[in-house]
């Protein structure tokens, strides 16, 4: 079995929900289909909270309007019988009196907005599993909040998606096509809640990795990882082949088309995950498994609103335990690091996490000196295989990098890895820079600008 997963720009129009079906019914064997709410449904309904909280009610209803417009047009072309079409406008009317009543709530609290945000998914799988029925498709539509439960901290429990889903599987053993929801799931005490922005990519790893399936296709707007930010960087090109360690950390620090944490199912279950492009499905795409081809240098990445935190303490002078009390503040604060340099008195760290920076801060000072922490920091992150690091990759970063003023620097922790911490003013001049020396640099001498 296999998991594909559809974005939002995949699922965003009528026709591209089409061709969705030409792609999932043209080769064999049974697949769960997880789907992500149509592109700017999310933002639209996060806004359309943001106007309850403020009691601001004729705002609210505006932003309704305006987004079921857009769902009654987008089901007359989506359906092609009038059968069809009533079944659809079913599904929107009965999916906005809800949101209506939803943003009527007062107060309108975290529970209300997290509802709120879950119905995106709801409704672009209910109107597709729709469709598919109207064309005679031999599918099941799977309720996320039925199996998809993350712990009290927000971690999701891959067991119990185990259990619930193999059951649920086992139940409908002559259905070739299940479609399901991404993103949304229930927390402890039952309540609809979600796996953070971008989290369809991890629902559909969670899913790949709870039935142990043969491979995790996450299909979006563009033919794979690539080397670079394409946002940000004009020659990018695709990468073919990515470790899970390299996928992993290059998800992690800032390559949007990933969300953060989607590889480490797959991983721990080892089921490959490919990257495709639905716009154009003969594109190779980007395989993600345990080897790859040996590039030294693969991609770069950067991740933003990084804060980071400097603390000094003559006490570390030959000091043991002096760490030890430094992470146990992040551990209660349950704030992760991302990057952390040290010297003899001094360690540096950086969080991207700021919700308990006061209090933080307030406890290392009980034990440290700390300097005024950076906000709008951004890690760039180089990932490849450096094990041998024939090239002297440190050199041709920080040649690079010579006039840009960089903050710390980590490298050694992994094989794969090397960060660099700048003031997010230079995030972009830095993207280009490593772009130019890391991937282009032997052509730009040759005169010749092809990608490798
Ligand atoms: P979806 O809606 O399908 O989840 P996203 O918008 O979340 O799609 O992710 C795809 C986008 O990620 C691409 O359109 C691209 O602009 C952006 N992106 C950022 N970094 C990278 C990268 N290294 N490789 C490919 N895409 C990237
Ligand atoms: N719809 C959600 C979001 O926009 C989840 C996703 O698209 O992956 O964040
Ligand atoms: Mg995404």
């Amino acid at each position: 079995m296999q998991v594909w997963k559809f974005g939002g720009t995949s699922v965003g129009k009528p026709e591209r929900m089409h061709s969705i079906r030409t792609l999932i019914t043209s080769t064999e064997g049974r697949k769960i289909v997880v789907l992500s709410a149509l592109s700017g449904t999310t933002n639209a309904l996060i806004s359309m909270g943001e106007s309850a909280k403020a009691n601001n009610e004729a705002e609210a209803t505006q932003k309704l309007d305006e987004l079921k417009a857009h769902y009654d047009s987008f089901i007359q072309e989506l359906y092609q019988t009038n059968e069809g079409l009533a079944t659809g406008r079913k599904i929107v009317e009965n999916e906005f009196s809800f949101i209506r009543s939803l943003i009527g709530i007062r107060p309108f609290t975290l529970k209300q907005e997290k509802e709120l945000v879950a119905q995106g998914e709801l409704l672009s799988t209910q109107m597709f599993q729709a469709y598919l029925a109207e064309q005679g498709e031999n599918s099941v539509l799977f309720p996320a909040l039925e199996f998809m439960r993350i712990d009290a901290d927000g971690e999701p429990e891959l067991e119990v998606i185990e259990k619930k889903l193999t059951a649920m599987l086992d139940q409908h053993p002559d259905k070739q096509l299940i479609i399901t929801q991404g993103f949304i799931c229930r927390n402890p005490r039952r309540q609809v809640d979600n796996l953070k922005r971008g989290g369809s990519d991890y629902t559909a790893s969670l899913i790949g990795g709870a039935i142990r399936a043969e491979e995790i296709q996450i299909w979006t707007d563009i033919d794979g990882m690539h080397n670079n930010d394409p946002r940000i960087v004009k020659r990018t090109f695709p990468i073919r082949e990515l470790t899970f360690e390299e996928a992993a950390e290059l998800a992690y620090f800032g390559a949007k088309i990933l969300h953060p944490s989607t590889i480490t199912p797959a991983k721990m279950r080892e089921v490959p995950v490919r990257l495709k492009n639905t716009m154009q499905p003969e594109a190779p795409g980007t395989l993600i498994a345990n080897q790859s081809t040996d590039r030294e240098i693969k991609a770069i990445a950067a991740k933003d609103n990084i804060t980071a935190i400097y603390i000094h303490s003559t006490r570390m002078l030959n000091a043991y335990g002096f760490l030890r009390r430094v992470f146990e503040v992040f551990e209660k604060y349950k704030t992760p690091v991302d990057m952390i340099t040290t010297s003899e008195v001094s360690v540096s760290v950086t969080i991207d996490n700021p919700e308990n920076l006061a209090a933080i801060t307030a406890e290392l000072r009980e034990f440290a000196d700390l300097e005024e922490h950076d906000l709008e920091q951004s890690i760039i992150c180089i990932v490849g295989n450096f094990s041998a690091d024939k090239e002297g990759i440190a050199l041709k970063v920080l040649d690079a990098m010579k006039h840009i003023p960089i903050r710390m620097i980590s490298y050694g922790a992994s094989e794969h890895n090397l960060s660099l911490l700048i003031h997010s003013k230079y995030k972009a001049d830095a993207l280009n820079v490593l772009n130019e020396r890391l991937f282009y640099y032997e052509d730009a001498m040759k005169g010749i600008f092809t990608a490798p």
